[in-house]
């Protein structure tokens, strides 16, 4: 069987118990060496065997799979954050589909909750937004969305992959129309990893903040008012609303 394991967003404690427990059975391990932090890998038995993908091809990664379910074994092929999100796992799943051989996927904490949680910040602020855009802009990797358009929604953004790319990114941004130059930007550096950089910007001083900060990988631009933490009151918690589990006051 193989297990698409998510591993969070870096520190070692921030997998699931069920990711920790399935890395401590593998026979065989496929971490995506990049991004995911090895201190993870002392869990693996001493007999299991370790690959870096980051060294591999999609049929190599295939091959160690395959080679381990013929041996009767179990694969963890452990991928940064969760799995779902730029983690090329539906052409791994698509290829498996092809040999017959079953898998499973265990999510993980994507790294936009731990930059929210380094802030820490809430995306789904009352009456500022209600809604979070999870995307990158392209680059040698082409994105078949608008980003500009995208950004013109002016919600809540996550923007993955860009951190090299800040002064186009700043352009795109404010080609949306609905940001500003003084809208609320951060950089999140390594989220959760000891070397975590939070940098607060606006998105007018974006790629100056980077270059001064000296980010240009591994981190998230975040962007939107949810930023300035000023939203309204929530109705969930306000006296006078009632929900399923609360009678409102008068
Ligand atoms: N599946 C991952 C994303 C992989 S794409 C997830 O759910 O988080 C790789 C990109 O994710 C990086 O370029 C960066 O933009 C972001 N990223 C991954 N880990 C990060 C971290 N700890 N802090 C900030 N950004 C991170």
């Amino acid at each position: 069987m193989i297990h698409f394991v998510g591993a969070g967003p870096g520190a070692a404690d921030l997998i699931t118990l069920r990711g920790a427990a399935l890395l401590e059975k593998a026979d065989c391990v496929i971490y995506a060496g990049s991004l995911v932090n090895p201190a993870l890998l002392k869990r693996c038995k001493p007999s299991c065997k370790i690959y870096n993908s980051a060294q591999m091809t999609l049929e190599q990664v295939i091959a160690r799979m395959e080679e381990t379910e013929q041996a009767g074994g179990d694969t963890v092929r452990l991928h940064t954050g969760d799995p779902s999100l730029y983690g090329a796992i539906a052409e791994q799943m698509s290829a498996l589909d092809a040999r017959g051989i079953s898998y499973d996927v265990t999510p993980g904490v994507s790294s936009f909750c731990a930059a929210a949680a380094a802030l820490p910040a809430e995306y789904t602020l009352p009456g500022v937004s209600q809604t979070l855009i999870l995307t990158r802009l392209a680059g040698r990797t082409p994105s078949p969305e608008d980003f500009s358009r995208l950004a013109g929604m002016g919600v809540s953004m996550a923007v993955f992959l860009s951190a090299g790319m800040l002064e186009r990114l700043q352009e795109e941004l404010l080609r949306g129309g609905t940001y500003t130059m003084d809208t609320p930007a951060a950089l999140v550096y390594k989220a959760s990893w000891p070397e975590e950089k939070r940098v607060c910007c606006t998105v007018g001083t974006l790629a100056k903040a980077g270059a001064e900060a000296g980010i240009s990988s591994t981190a998230l631009v975040l962007v939107g008012d949810f930023l300035s933490k000023s939203g309204e009151r929530s109705l969930l918690y306000h006296p006078g609303f009632s929900t399923l589990f609360r009678e409102a006051q008068p």
